[in-house]
């Protein structure tokens, strides 16, 4: 159950707090501050901030709710902050992300008008009530004025008892269709619980099983479902995030491909083993997780992988990967397994995987042939994927063609058949980088003495 730190007892010492615990969001939360009571304004710190305030935890995120004229709110704080606001008038929000990498969401408190002053607070109170009902959980569902008619600077909003939840360790739904609304929510929890310690509590836990039941993931767009898929595996451990959407029943109802099993987690580890390596060129946001999301259906066939990709309507990189590259990488690795790999030259091999993509070749060595065994070493195809990564790709000779045009090679067809013959050669580590002059030079008198005969 977490320690919940307790609540600064005013706008100036929430700032102080906000300060230590989250740099990035304190200037931003301070000019809001400042406009609000400028433009007289009622405006509230809601969602994540608050909860991770509590929790004493960095955020690096704002959700503000104004309730007024959020239009006008957003466009003066994206003038103070001198960055650029994006409106979406239709859902009376507006976005904009800080210098420092803050990113802030402004929500209008919906459904009110200009209310007649004696009227205020009520008013105030059931735009902002109305706006922390569509939350997902209790705990997330708590807001603090910065400026406001009805409430005092830095006093807790609290109309679902998020603060008790909290320190009871909850993620509580608001209402009982919270998941049929929502089913994405069921997804949130999941990250919720691993990130801070939560639990989802048992009568939450029998709503997922009701709406795993009615199949409720079926109604849920392809935009939104792969969104919240690939926040679960961008997440920081996918693989517990996964054993726990398991347990709920939940990762199947997403879609039949995505079961999920000990061998599931045994290709996630692997791969993000590899992943770690300093070799590896870092794989961040959508590239990684196009990559887990190949390595959990590995196993599953072309059609079933197919039919993910459709459900998922996955951009053109991460479509090809899943449907066509982990074909590609069986043709590949049976290709050498089929020539014999312990007896192939490096040269010959580097050939046969020439055409595998960067991704494919890491996936080939997670979880091809002869992976996981002692590092996958070549002769094994997962071993000369390897090799492939860290070595053979990147090999750069020291030599050029101005090189060999200097030995005294005519432009054309013979100078790159020879300077890929010394690549050859360096990948076969029969010369070193030092000799591949000298070995420019002895082709080039051979031809020459060929030339004469
Ligand atoms: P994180 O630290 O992951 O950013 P967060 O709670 O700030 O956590 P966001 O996705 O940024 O998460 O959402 C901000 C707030 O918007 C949440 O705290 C919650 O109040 C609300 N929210 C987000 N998604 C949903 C949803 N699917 N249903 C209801 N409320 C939501």
């Amino acid at each position: 159950m977490p320690d919940l730190t307790p609540l600064p007892s005013n706008l100036k010492a929430l700032l102080d707090r906000l300060a230590q615990l989250s740099p990035r969001v304190v200037e931003a939360t301070r000019i809001a501050g400042e406009l609000a009571r400028q433009l007289d304004m009622p405006v509230y710190l809601v969602g994540g901030v608050v909860r991770d305030l509590l929790l004493g935890r960095e955020s690096v995120d704002l959700d503000l709710v104004v309730d007024g004229d959020g239009a006008a709110f957003a466009r003066g704080l994206a003038d103070r902050l001198e960055v650029p606001l994006r409106l979406h008038p239709t859902f009376m929000t507006g976005e904009l992300s800080t210098p420092s990498g803050c990113r802030i969401d402004i929500a209008a408190a919906r459904g009110e008008t200009y209310p007649q002053p004696a009227s205020l607070p009520v008013v105030e109170r059931a735009a902002l009530t109305e706006d922390l009902r569509r939350r997902d959980f209790s705990v997330n569902a708590m807001a603090i004025p910065l400026f406001s008619r009805s409430h005092r600077p830095a006093e807790l909003v609290d109309l679902f008892s998020g603060h008790g939840d909290l320190a009871a360790g909850f993620l509580r739904v608001l209402h009982e269709r919270s998941f049929q609304d929502d089913p994405t929510r069921i997804l949130r929890a999941a990250r919720f619980e691993l990130r801070l310690g939560l639990r989802l509590d048992l009568a939450a836990e029998e709503l997922v099983a009701q709406v795993v039941a009615e199949a409720v993931f079926d109604r849920l767009s392809s935009g939104r479902l792969r969104q919240e898929l690939s926040l679960t595996l961008a997440s920081a451990n996918p693989s517990a995030t996964l054993d726990r959407l398991a347990a709920l029943g939940v990762t199947e109802s997403l879609h039949p491909a995505l079961q999920w099993g000990t061998a599931e987690q045994d290709r996630f580890l692997r791969l993000t083993r590899i992943l770690e390596r300093s070799e590896v060129e870092q794989r961040e946001g959508k590239g990684r997780v196009a990559l887990l999301l190949t390595a959990w259906v590995w196993d599953r066939p072309r059609s079933v992988r197919n039919d993910l990709a459709e459900r998922l309507q996955l951009p053109a990189g991460a479509r090809y990967l899943l449907v066509e590259g982990i074909g590609r990488i069986a043709e590949a690795s049976h290709g050498l397994l089929t020539l014999g790999p312990r007896n192939l030259a490096p040269r010959v091999v580097s050939e046969k995987l020439r055409h595998l993509s960067g991704d494919e070749l890491l996936l080939m060595h997670a979880l091809a042939e002869g992976a996981g065994r002692a590092d996958a070493v070549e002769p094994t195809p997962a071993g000369w994927a390897w090799r492939e990564i860290a070595e053979m790709r990147g090999l750069q000779l020291t030599i050029s063609g101005r090189d060999l045009l200097a030995i005294g090679f005519q432009p054309g067809r013979e100078l790159g058949r020879t300077l890929e013959e010394i690549r050859g050669a360096r990948l076969d580590r029969t010369i070193t980088a030092e000799e591949e002059l000298a070995m420019a030079r002895q082709i080039f008198e051979q031809s020459e003495e060929r030339r004469q005969e």
